[in-house]
């Protein structure tokens, strides 16, 4: 992580781009959170910004200053040393704790999903800090964990470790079994091993030992598949950035720089293999209007919008790129009660400006995105790579 905050110049042009800031007066904006403050902070001195946590680290900030200042990062390090040093709210320790809620979650995901969606369980959120409004996510039994893990041919050229992160696992796997059997019928070697979250979440809520932990337990998995010659390959642009941005950082060890190296966003890959390798691909004509919400953290991953290159190959095909609003969800931040007011205001917004485009659909590369996409606008959200699949009409998914 750089801390190097000297660079700054106050132009705010961070503050200008900040979601929060927008919507939310409590919250100073990046640049007094960040840079300002950072001067007046002691290592040994407790931290008394209490606002410091209404930062919903999008990384926005860090995209638009043009000085190579990163506020995000010096926020991050005052939450990361505020929760070590206060009273961890329990919200903060249910969300650190993605990973096992969601596996317990699915054990028992009828029953899950049944409670979750009575009014008189929902009224109750409040008392564990959660946002009754939020729209939550349904639980599968059958994750991607537990379903086939390898496909395509032995002697395939390219082989790849799909990392598929939490939210298809736990909720739709079958988005991720989908993109198995797509990566597949392209002629790739795909395997699914076992993998732990990619540590978002604690590093979101402050705990960093928790993020530290999955780190270490990911890395040895995935360098000893990039050493049998495996890339490794992400659809969810969150869990994309921690491998590549925080892993080198938190793992402070040439595995951290090996799996950034060796780490690709799907679309990018599929992209370089058309370029590279002349792989060829059938798109076939889809006539839809599409409006494509940029998340946050493929914005930050700095690769440009590759998906949106993909889809421009399908005839037919109509897509418009929204990169200017965040929707207010921002992994676990919405979902957390004290949030509840920025996190509907960023989701309207966001939502107001799909609408404007009458898509036939709205694609997002974050599941958490399209959740609150679809609740505040009506409009049926999908992964890019549904769209992809339904333009080349592969072979649904099987287990
Ligand atoms: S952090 Fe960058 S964008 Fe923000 S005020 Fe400083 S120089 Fe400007
Ligand atoms: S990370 Fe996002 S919410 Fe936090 S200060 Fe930067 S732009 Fe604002
Ligand atoms: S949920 Fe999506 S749009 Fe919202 S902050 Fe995260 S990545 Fe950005």
């Amino acid at each position: 992580m750089d801390f190097d905050f000297q660079h700054c110049i106050r132009c705010t042009i961070c503050v200008e781009n900040c979601p929060v800031y927008r919507v939310n007066p409590e919250f100073p904006g990046p640049k007094q959170a960040g840079p300002d403050t950072e001067r007046f902070r002691c290592d040994d001195e407790k931290s008394l910004d209490k606002w410091i946590r209404l930062c919903s680290q999008c990384k926005r900030c860090e995209v638009s200053c043009p000085y190579g200042v990163s506020p995000a990062e010096l926020i991050l390090k005052e939450q990361i040393r505020y929760g070590t040093r206060h009273l961890m709210p329990l919200t903060s320790r249910i969300f650190a704790r993605t990973y096992s809620f969601g596996l317990l979650a699915s054990f028992i995901a009828p029953l899950v999903n049944k409670a979750l969606s009575l009014k008189v369980i929902r009224r109750m959120l409040p008392l564990m800090g959660i946002s009754p409004g939020a729209p939550l996510p349904e639980f599968r039994f059958w994750t991607l964990k537990r379903s086939w893990r390898r496909k395509g041919s032995r002697k395939a050229v390219k082989k790849v470790f799909f990392f598929y992160g939490c939210f298809l696992n736990y909720n739709r796997p079958d988005i991720g079994r989908n993109i198995r059997d797509l990566l597949a019928s392209l002629g790739l070697r795909v395997v699914m091993p076992k993998q732990y979250c990619c540590g978002l979440p604690a590093l979101g809520n402050s705990d960093f030992e928790k993020a530290r932990r999955y780190a270490e337990r990911n890395a040895r998995i995935l360098v000893e598949y990039i050493d049998k010659g495996y890339d490794i390959l992400y659809a969810c642009t969150s869990c994309g950035l921690t491998l590549t941005r925080d892993y080198p950082g938190i793992l402070k060890a040439p595995e951290g720089k090996k799996i950034a190296e060796n780490t690709y966003n799907i679309h990018e890959y599929l992209l370089k293999l058309i370029d590279e390798e002349g792989l060829e691909i059938d798109f076939k004509p889809l006539e839809k209007t599409v409006a494509y919400h940029i998340p946050c953290h493929l914005k930050a991953l700095g690769i440009g919008y590759p998906a949106a290159k993909l889809l421009d190959k399908i005839p037919g095909l109509h897509c418009t790129v929204l990169d200017d609003a965040c929707c207010g969800l921002a992994g676990s931040y919405g979902f957390k009660y004290k949030n509840r007011t920025t996190a509907s205001r960023l989701g309207e917004i966001a939502a107001a400006a799909i609408k404007e485009v009458h898509p036939d659909v709205l694609i997002a590369d974050c599941g958490a995105c399209r959740m609150q996409l679809e609740h505040f606008s009506d409009i049926q959200a999908k992964d890019p790579l549904e769209i992809l699949m339904a333009s080349l009409n592969p072979e649904p998914g099987g287990k």
